[in-house]
């Protein structure tokens, strides 16, 4: 028995989906262009439009997928949000043409909004409120009010550079996105349990991803207040050092706060600190 893996075929998400894979210990052949097997883990990768694979996760053709949950919501298939993946972020946005005096949402009350996410946009205007019409299109949104083709647009931004580029203003945010990994709520057996291993080996890889080994020296009576400040996974492990009433710490530190954790180490006193990465980690 083997788990179907649908990922991106060609874009944002495809590089980053494999390598997940790849960290995950997975090893894929990259000969086939629509399929290819793992030679060392039980799943068969599928190379897919990202469009379609709620579709085809709802339908078991896929048992599991790698996509923006933008998608995964504009769709409304029957699928199980398993893991977010802490790739491809971005969010989904409202934007106006620079110039307009924009006063909140119900500016966008009798205007009309070009968006290749209508079902989400739709959602959005419903519980605002606000009596506005969707142009739906399928690429190239960010053109529609610079050829008079619509007032606004709701599109996926990330630095805002495409929005600037195209005279237009970001004003609302509706979603915030990131890749998530979506499974058929039908999985029973044999493929529940690779899924499940499947997503033991992801978490390993995003904790990884998201700490940092910290080792560093301290004066003795600094101890505490460094303790203090590194949480760890239990607690820091103090080890002494030849020179006495010194001490080297280690610990692991979020790599979203390690900054301020380090300025604070160092007016505590600690020395000589050196940050690694964590290749696995399992809680
Ligand atoms: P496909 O040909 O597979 O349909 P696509 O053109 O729909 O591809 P991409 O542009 O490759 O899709 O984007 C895939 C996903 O990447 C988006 O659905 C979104 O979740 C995420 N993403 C992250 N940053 C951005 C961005 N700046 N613009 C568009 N998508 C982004
Ligand atoms: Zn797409």
């Amino acid at each position: 028995m083997r788990l179907k893996i649908a990922i991106q075929k060609k874009g944002r998400l495809s590089e980053q989906s494999l390598s997940l894979l790849r960290e995950c210990g997975i090893r894929i052949s990259n000969g086939g262009k629509l399929k290819a097997e793992a030679s060392n883990f039980p799943v068969d990768v599928l190379y897919l439009r990202d469009d379609d694979i709620p579709q085809y996760v709802a339908d078991g053709v896929a048992d599991v997928g790698i996509l923006g949950e933008n998608v995964v919501l504009e769709k409304e298939k029957q699928v199980r949000v398993e893991e977010k993946l802490g790739f491809g972020k971005c969010r989904l946005s409202l934007a106006v043409r620079r110039e307009e005096s924009y006063n909140g949402p119900s500016w966008f009350n009798g205007k009309k909004i070009a968006s290749t996410y209508p079902v989400i946009l739709n959602n959005y205007l419903r519980g605002q409120g606000i009596n506005a019409a969707i142009e739906e299109i399928s690429g190239s949104v960010e053109i529609a009010p610079g050829i008079g083709l619509a007032d606004g647009v709701c599109d996926i931004v990330s630095t805002g550079s495409t929005l600037l580029m195209n005279g237009l203003r970001e004003v609302e945010t509706i979603l915030h996105s990131e890749a998530v990994l979506i499974s058929n709520p039908g999985l029973r057996g044999e493929k529940q349990t690779i899924l499940s291993r499947l997503r033991f080996r992801i978490q390993a890889v995003q904790n990884a991803r998201q700490n940092k080994y910290i080792l560093l020296n301290a004066p003795d009576e600094a101890l505490d207040t460094i303790c203090a400040l590194l949480p760890g996974m239990k607690s820091p492990t103090i080890l002494p050092l030849a020179e006495k009433g010194w001490s080297s710490v280690h610990s692991v530190v979020k790599e979203d706060t390690f900054w301020e954790v380090i300025d604070g180490l160092r007016r505590a006193g600690a020395q000589g600190i050196l940050v690694c990465p964590i290749e696995k980690m399992f809680l």
